[in-house]
């Protein structure tokens, strides 16, 4: 069993961050690839009323086509209730619902107020319970780590929404560095103190590259025990009106990382490069960042699981 789970979160962070649609078909075998290079979840979509966000009109159609593929973990993203039923209803395996430290964010990226928000968790969690007992569900708190809008984020609030998460059901807090705020040093404190405060419901950490820390970040988070990492093919995403804003870290850099730290990822680096041009065939022209994509494998490169 590979030591850690990498989360691919292109075709949901990614794509919702770019305006141009990619096709069903073509994120479908965008996926499919992925999946083939070893990626054992995916977050292919999420629930949100297509007229805010076009690109994922066809959320349903894709998590029951991403199903189809067999030991793939099947994740979405849901803002609420509604967006979560729907999600259950298409086969999603496991389900994020997205929950800012910041209020300001929460009411910028979802409308509600911390209380409103405790609420819809709340409500979530009892249908699960009583309808869907098999999904997982994980809090991903957004802004764990810096806010565009209310600038510094206390690590006490960060601690504190957590614990209500994990005391309202949810499986897992993870924490999501939403705006490329974060810092090593902090991220090794905040999730040791996660982890103190939740223990086995500590989750992943979801990096930006924003501003280049993303795998710095990745390796402070491995010393707080971390072992689930988000990231997107090509750090797809960014922002259609920020030239050179990047998205999530890259996932053929994380994987290259950890596997060169002797930390097996049961992913095959070359797989994701010929995903790559599945991804390139549904968007063409669209941006792609990663270092080991342009540079290749080093001579000599050795997997976690050949050397050990
Ligand atoms: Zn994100």
């Amino acid at each position: 069993m590979p030591q850690i789970l990498v989360s691919e979160v292109g075709p949901r962070d990614g794509l919702q961050s770019i305006a141009a649609v990619m096709p069903t078909p073509a994120k479908l075998r965008w996926i499919g690839a992925l999946a083939a290079a070893g990626l054992r979840e995916i977050e292919v979509c999420s629930f949100v009323p297509p007229k805010l966000l076009p690109q994922m009109a066809d959320a349903a159609e894709v998590v029951a086509g991403a199903c189809r593929l067999s030991g793939l973990a099947v994740a979405a993203l849901a803002p609420n209730l509604r967006g979560a039923r729907a999600a259950f209803e298409a086969g999603a395996a496991k389900v994020t619902l997205p929950v800012s430290v910041s209020e300001a964010h929460s009411l910028a990226n979802v409308r509600k107020t911390h209380a409103q928000m405790r609420d819809e968790v709340a409500a979530v969690v009892a249908l699960r319970n009583a309808e869907f007992p098999s999904v997982k569900l994980e809090a991903g708190l957004s802004t764990a780590f810096g806010c565009t809008l209310a600038g510094q984020v206390p690590e006490a609030d960060t601690l504190r929404l957590a614990a209500a998460m994990a005391q309202l059901g949810v499986d897992e807090v993870g924490l999501s560095d939403t705006t490329g705020y974060a810092n090593p040093a902090q991220v090794k404190r905040l999730f040791k103190a996660l982890r103190a405060e939740l223990g086995e419901r500590a989750g992943g950490a979801h990096f930006h590259n924003t501003r280049g820390q993303g795998l710095a970040n990745v390796v402070a988070a491995l010393e707080a025990d971390v072992n689930t990492f988000d990231a997107s093919q090509g750090g797809l995403g960014g922002c259609p009106y920020a030239p050179g804003a990047t998205g999530n870290i890259v996932t053929e850099d994380l994987v290259f990382l950890l596997e060169s730290m002797g930390l097996d990822t049961g992913i095959d680096i070359n797989g994701l490069l010929a995903a790559r041009a599945a991804l390139r065939e549904g968007l063409p022209g669209e941006p792609l960042y990663g270092h080991v994509p342009d540079a290749g494998l080093p001579n000599g490169f050795a997997y976690a699981r050949e050397a050990a």
